[in-house]
């Protein structure tokens, strides 16, 4: 089954938010680490993470009104935590980056307390500086911050490459990846995947619509599919290639219904943790999580 869910607010912890999930059918969910503008994180509280835990690997959830699927234990997807979009590793103000820096620090910490999931974030801005010297100053956070033993991994996002954004590119993500220490090569520790965004990929001007497979073989030779952790789906309100980054409710937008039956139907894509970022509020979420499982082969 489908590992699916949306973004819920961590506002009330860690419980809170294993039974939301469960109440729209959903078995992974994404939060923000803190304040998506930027801001302090809550403390965490360790009662609240065990509690978590046992609301949520406690298995027979109750999915969907068909019988079959009703006393079938649900099997979770991996977390897929969201760091604040204000994070930019490559601006010019040293602020910025060092907030960058020592936020991803602090979030990698407390992720440690939930072990084995996955950190995502957007590569950043260079605001002028140049691709190349923005994937050096991204890559360079991300081995300040990384260390040998850490349990979560870190997910670069593919963006819709608005602005100076970096990320709307396979290659600049390669290359960002090529550079980070913890990256697997020469039989080192592994650390590093990406978030394929559909919404932003396709703004991106990677044609998942038309051409699905045609995309994963190019990030495949580009990247290595083995690198793909996770997927955020949306529905574009523009075009292929509009570097614009607006997302549409499931089958409402440009991708339409039929790229999300080839996404949720692909071999690889399918075992991924697939997370919704369209405008919706939990009731929307939970109509969108059955569409999605109606789209099932
Ligand atoms: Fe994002
Ligand atoms: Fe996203
Ligand atoms: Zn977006």
């Amino acid at each position: 089954m489908l590992k699916t869910g949306c973004h819920l607010s961590a506002a009330k912890g860690y419980e809170n938010m294993a039974k939301e999930a469960k109440a729209i059918g959903a078995n992974t969910f994404a939060f923000f680490t803190r304040n998506p503008r930027g801001g302090k994180s809550k403390a965490l509280d360790e009662e609240d993470i065990s509690s978590f835990y046992k609301l949520w690997n406690s298995g027979g959830d109750e999915i969907g009104g068909n019988d079959d699927e009703k006393y079938e234990t649900m099997i979770k997807g991996k977390l897929v935590a969201h760091a604040p979009y204000t994070l930019n590793p490559c601006s010019n103000k040293e602020y910025v980056r060092e907030f960058a820096l020592t936020s991803m620090r602090e979030d990698l910490e407390r992720l440690e307390y939930t072990p084995g999931n996955y950190y995502n974030f957007h590569p950043g801005s260079h605001v002028g500086q140049g691709t190349e010297k923005g994937v050096e100053m991204i890559a360079k956070v991300l081995n300040e911050v990384m260390w040998e033993g850490q349990q979560t991994i870190i997910l670069l996002e593919t963006m819709s490459g608005k602005g100076s954004e970096i990320g709307g590119s396979f290659e600049e993500l390669a290359e960002i990846i090529d550079r980070v220490e913890l990256n697997g090569k020469d039989g080192k520790t592994n650390r590093i995947g990406v978030c394929m965004d559909t919404c932003h990929v396709s703004d991106a001007g990677y044609d998942i619509k038309n051409d699905l497979d045609g995309v994963l073989e190019e990030f495949d030779r580009i990247i290595g599919i083995d690198r793909l952790k996770a997927m955020h789906l949306n529905d574009s309100k523009n075009p292929c290639g509009s570097h614009k980054d607006r997302h549409e409710k499931i089958g409402d937008g440009y991708l339409g219904l039929d790229t999300f039956a080839a996404v949720v139907n692909d071999p690889v894509l399918k075992e991924l943790p697939m997370i919704l970022e369209t405008p919706n509020d939990l009731e929307g979420y939970a109509a969108e999580i059955r569409l999605l499982r109606s789209l099932e082969k």
